[in-house]
């Protein structure tokens, strides 16, 4: 009899400790509503199906498609959902994320917040009622906020990497945020251990680049990252190749990808770059090109681009802008007129 109470009772606790739980549950859902509320609408979806012409139209909400319920015909794909993002592990009830998304180029992917030094000084403590003794012990609070988010090595290494890059790469913004996630992920692999943070840095925006087809040339990364003189130059070479290895990145840059940088640099006209795109699609594919230097042939493109567009530059111009001697240049040029000339008389 005993031992039957006793079951019960035990019995009942469980029960209670589940009820409890469910309740818990309950109380994080009903704050929330049921899950993420997601503010995907079918777009766009106004017309039938262009395949089999019903207009039951159905979503994948993990996929991000909108696909016809009639015969499955995926309209749109890579929707935008611009609900709340639902990625904070706070122990709230509301798990909804606000504010800017997180960026790889700031070290704390500028998540953290910080005392703006502009609203504790002049105007901006005068808005917020600081006196001159309360604005010291404020000054002091963002010093200890400062330091104590800089304590471990590890951070301080991130940040001063992120400011190299951010500096120095001469990127546009999305290949910052490439070279930056490029250098947080070396880190992670030990791969900075035992190197400079200059070099590694170097060597992430340098991938960055080369593998978003937009290249630039080792040795103007080096110089925008002092690293011209012999030893840094071989560090960088050594650190690149390191990288490419550990990162699987392994694109090979053609003369076809210059064509664009180039063109900038020399202040050239927009019908240049359409008449040298044209050129290298002629003449692209010949194998005469193997082992030659793609700036040098880009370089070679962009020259007679110019001379048949009545646009001359002197060779001593693009070369410095390739990065190539101006012997380099004519051998590609009689090379590239040989091909030209054959494909000429191919076609008559
Ligand atoms: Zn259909």
């Amino acid at each position: 009899m005993a031992l039957l109470a006793m079951w019960v009772s035990v019995n009942c606790k469980k029960m209670e400790l589940k009820n409890m739980e469910e309740s818990n549950n309950e109380k994080r859902k009903k704050a929330i509503g049921a899950g993420r509320p997601s503010q995907r609408r079918t777009v766009g979806q106004t017309t039938p199906c262009e395949v089999c012409g019903a207009t039951q139209w159905d979503e994948d909400e993990k996929r991000g498609e909108t696909f016809c319920g009639n015969c499955g015909h995926v309209s749109e794909v890579n929707a935008i959902d611009p609900g709340a993002e639902w990625t904070n592990y706070t122990d709230g009830a509301d798990r909804s994320r606000v504010g800017a998304p997180p960026r790889e180029s700031l070290a704390d992917k500028g998540l953290n917040t910080t005392i703006s030094r502009g609203d504790i000084s002049g105007a901006g403590a005068r808005i917020h009622g600081i006196k001159g003794s309360e604005a010291r012990s404020w000054r002091r609070r963002v010093l200890i906020d400062e330091r104590s988010k800089n304590r471990s090595s590890r951070t301080r290494n991130l940040t001063r990497a992120m400011q190299f890059i951010r500096d120095r790469a001469n990127l546009p913004p999305s290949l910052v945020e490439e070279a930056c996630r490029l250098y947080r992920y070396a880190a992670n692999e030990n791969i900075v251990t035992g190197r400079s943070i200059r070099g590694v840095s170097a060597a992430c925006a340098y991938i960055a680049a080369r593998e978003a087809h937009l290249p630039r040339s080792i040795e103007e990364i080096a110089e925008s990252f002092d690293m011209t003189d012999e030893l840094a130059m071989k560090e960088l070479t050594r650190t690149i190749r390191l990288l490419s290895r550990c990162l699987g990145a392994h694109h090979i840059t053609g003369p076809g990808e210059y064509l664009d940088k180039f063109h900038s640099d020399l202040n050239l006209p927009a019908p240049v770059l359409g008449e040298a795109n044209k050129l290298w699609s002629r003449v692209g594919d010949s194998m005469e090109w193997q082992g030659k230097k793609p700036a040098g042939v880009a370089a070679a493109m962009l020259y007679m681009a110019a001379k048949n567009c009545d646009y001359s530059q002197t060779q001593s111009q693009v070369c410095k802008v390739a990065g190539v001697s101006e012997v380099t240049l004519r051998g590609l040029m009689r090379i590239l007129e040989k091909l030209l000339a054959l494909l000429d008389g191919e076609a008559n």
